[in-house]
């Protein structure tokens, strides 16, 4: 007989989807059963049944249970770290001139070049349970450390054993067009790129560029967009993160999932990406570690009705990080939306921005039962107190992967 979990005594239930938009649900004083790994009912706590009739009752004592955060942006399988770079960049060197030095992501693509795939995974593998204790569920990883096809491949290979050995969602993106290798061309390596896009067919879900000034330009994002469209790819791109290049215009009119970034977009590609479905994803964790000062024009966002996403952009160059809870509590305050509004974007935007808000991010009924448990009754304290770690408890498709103190003993 399938297994009937019942979690009750709710203090708030935070539900997600396209009609809270751009905000989340709250429900109070409720229980949440979980069939098969997925949401079953969402009942009121007078509704619960005798103990007996489910396979185990868990008393959640009052605490806030929220959809697992998905992390919608990440490089986090890279060799060596920029601790060096940093405090450089402390010093007032910019990320550009870093890059433009043969450093930044150059140091990470020679690292990453070397290290072997067992070393990769092992590494990736302790950074993503270290996001799950932090109380992410669902991932997206990206290539773009090699810069050539061996590498791209162990990459996004390493993915695809993280995603069968940790058993969660994770997306896999080829962003072969992610700094130009030396001492190649932009066009020359634009031409390797396209040639070797249908390899990755099977082993990536999407395709990634970053359009920036001196990197790649918005007729390349055209070019490697239309045939990666034609491969049947999804689409994302890094956009007008340290210059506007119109870069989010194009990728929304050919049918990006998302825009990353967007520092620099203009109120007209906010439209474009509004007319498109295309999804704002926001990383402040950025702009705080580079010392930026610009910030996207998200309440222009809101008020196009653009679907806002958050990510950590985990990488060891411009965000070393592994939490989104940061990630929540720094978008609500620098960009001065509600906590409803961050936590959405957490959950169920950041879950469109994969193409997968049917799936999870939202915890509505026949979804998986991707959640977590909180240490408090407040989905609020995510964004006022900050520093500490919230989650008290984690669960994937119904099985517990964290805490685990609660009376019933499970
Ligand atoms: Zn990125």
């Amino acid at each position: 007989m399938t297994e009937t979990l019942c979690f009750r005594n709710i203090g708030e239930l935070i539900q997600a989807d396209a009609t809270s938009q751009p905000d989340v649900r709250v429900r109070t004083n409720c229980a949440l059963l979980v069939t098969g790994g997925r949401v079953d009912k969402i009942l009121r706590e007078s509704e619960v049944k005798p103990a007996n009739r489910y396979t185990r009752v868990i008393d959640v004592k009052g605490r806030a249970v929220v959809p697992g955060f998905v992390d919608c942006h990440t490089h986090l399988v890279y060799g060596g770290e920029r601790k060096d770079e940093m405090v450089d960049r402390v010093s007032g060197v910019s990320y550009l001139e870093i890059l433009n030095k043969g450093g930044g992501i150059h140091d990470t693509v020679k690292a990453t070049r070397q290290a072997t795939e067992a070393t990769l995974y092992d590494q990736a593998k302790r950074r993503m349970k270290r996001m799950m204790a932090l109380g992410t569920t669902a991932f997206e990883i990206k290539s773009g450390y090699g810069l050539d096809l061996e590498t791209e491949t162990k990459m996004l290979k390493v993915g695809k054993r993280l995603r069968q050995a940790l058993k969660v969602p994770v997306t896999l993106t080829y962003l072969g067009a992610h700094a130009i290798p030396r001492p190649m061309k932009r066009t020359q390596y634009v031409e390797f790129v396209l040639e070797n896009l249908p390899k990755f067919r099977g082993l990536a879900d999407g395709v990634d560029i970053f359009c920036e000034k001196n990197v790649f330009t918005v007729a390349d994002l055209r070019l490697v967009f239309l045939q990666a469209k034609l491969l049947g790819f999804d689409l994302r791109a890094h956009v007008e993160e340290l210059s506007h290049q119109g870069g989010s215009y194009e990728a929304a009119r050919l049918g990006a999932l998302s825009c990353d970034h967007l520092e620099y977009a203009t109120p007209k590609d906010i439209q474009a990406m509004h007319a498109a479905g295309t999804v704002a994803v926001l990383m402040p964790g950025v702009t705080l570690f580079l010392g930026g000062t610009k910030q996207p024009l998200v309440h222009s966002m809101l008020d196009a009705g653009v679907t806002l996403a958050l990510a950590t952009d985990c990488n060891p160059g411009s965000c070393p990080t592994y939490n989104m809870q940061t990630v929540i509590y720094l978008a609500a305050n620098m960009y001065r939306i509600t906590p409803g509004q961050a936590l959405a974007a957490a959950t169920y935007g950041a879950a469109k921005a994969l193409g997968h808000h049917r799936e999870y991010g939202g915890l509505l009924p026949g979804q998986r039962a991707d959640f977590n448990i909180l240490k408090t009754g407040d989905h609020r304290d995510l964004v006022y107190y900050f520093g500490e770690n919230f989650i008290d408890q984690t669960f994937v498709a119904g099985r517990r992967v964290k805490g685990g103190k609660d009376p019933a003993g499970f």
